[in-house]
């Protein structure tokens, strides 16, 4: 045990062997731990353990019909939770692990509150390797959605966490700020030989479709009228800051030179030269996606904790991480 944030309840553990096993221990007896990844910070629980998992749905007032991603670490527990198909095994191989979620048909072990009843169910094996080494620890496969809030900015650091959960639960695993930022690509194999892309992320579209030798579709399409209405995966309005977010395709610097002192611009490449105003942030100096990508959700919180009457963003050029960076400012534009 490390120390107790302020006016929380919950302790950060640091990743040492004594905290490892002191929390897979919590882990098995059912309760919950917020836990760092590659992609954001997860609130984790024993996914075959339905009272534990409806926790985390309480803890971030989350509603019962958005699905929960599963957490495994050994080859072995895709074929214990999941149907997987020819598909799967070749997307596995190729980004496992790493930040790629398969939807596949579930087993009969996975509990409905895991699926909000679905009959498909979400796995992904995380690269991290403080979380690799928790989930080989406790032994069971872990659902974690991300820790903060429903609806609220995905958290890419301990403080994110604490900030928005800190007293909600008891169990922090403090494993440093996340590599990748964004949360995981979701693909969906239910139906092998047509994919689908039903959330963009750093593993990108062109890459599974290499991968596969086969196009993939984007969004949930008709096949997916079954699914929950309210999944945010699928929600427009989600990964959302309080401030209103408007956003540009391009910010010329006559737009953001003029700006009311009361609104920020938040610019995908630092500007370079001459003085910039106050209220113009970017998500790095040089436009390098990745690392616009790790920044970007603490760049959102940063400014929302800023008091600003709005924030422009700047949607970023290109494919591949770019789609994945653009559909989470999309989202955090979107209302209602
Ligand atoms: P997150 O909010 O990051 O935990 O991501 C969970 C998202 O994964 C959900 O909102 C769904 O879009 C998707 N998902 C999880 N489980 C399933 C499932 N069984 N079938 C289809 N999509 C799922
Ligand atoms: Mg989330």
């Amino acid at each position: 045990m490390e120390r107790i944030a302020q006016t929380s309840r919950a302790r950060v553990y640091r990743g040492t062997e004594a905290n490892l096993g002191r929390l897979a221990r919590a882990l098995r007896r059912g309760e919950l731990v917020a836990v760092p990844t590659e992609t954001v910070y997860g609130l984790a629980a024993d996914a075959l353990n339905p009272r534990a998992c409806r926790a985390i749905f309480r803890a971030k007032g989350r509603p019962a019909a958005d699905p929960l991603i599963v957490h495994i670490h050994a080859w072995g527990q895709l074929e214990e939770l999941a149907e997987p198909n020819e598909a799967a095994r070749i997307l596995a191989a190729a980004f496992w692990p790493g930040p790629l979620t398969l939807v596949l048909p579930k087993r009969p072990e996975v509990p409905e509150v895991v699926t909000s009843g679905l009959p498909s169910v979400a796995i992904r094996m995380p690269a991290h390797r403080v979380f690799r080494s928790l989930l080989k620890r406790c032994g069971r496969p872990l659902a974690a959605p991300s820790a903060n809030p429903f609806g609220y900015v995905s958290p890419t650091c301990v403080e994110h966490v604490v900030a928005g959960l800190g007293r909600r639960i008891d169990h922090i695993l403090d494993g440093g700020p996340c590599r990748i930022g964004l949360e995981s690509t979701i693909v969906d194999l239910r139906d092998p030989k047509h994919p689908r892309l039903l959330r963009p992320g750093a593993i990108t579209r062109e890459q599974i479709a290499a991968a596969l030798g086969r196009p993939v579709a984007v969004g949930g399409g008709k096949r997916s009228g079954h699914l929950p209405q309210v999944a945010p995966g699928l929600l427009k309005r989600h990964y959302s800051p309080r401030t209103p977010v408007v956003l540009h395709d391009h910010a010329s610097d006559s737009a953001w030179r003029k700006a009311r002192p009361d609104e920020a611009w938040l610019l995908t490449v630092k500007p370079v030269g001459r003085a910039l105003p106050e209220n113009v942030f970017w998500l790095d100096t040089r436009g390098r996606l990745p690392d616009a990508a790790r920044r970007l959700f603490a760049q959102l919180r940063a400014l929302d904790g800023r008091g600003f009457s709005k924030i422009h963003a700047e949607l970023v050029a290109g494919g591949g991480l770019a789609d994945a960076i653009n559909d989470r400012l999309r989202r955090a534009a979107a209302r209602g």
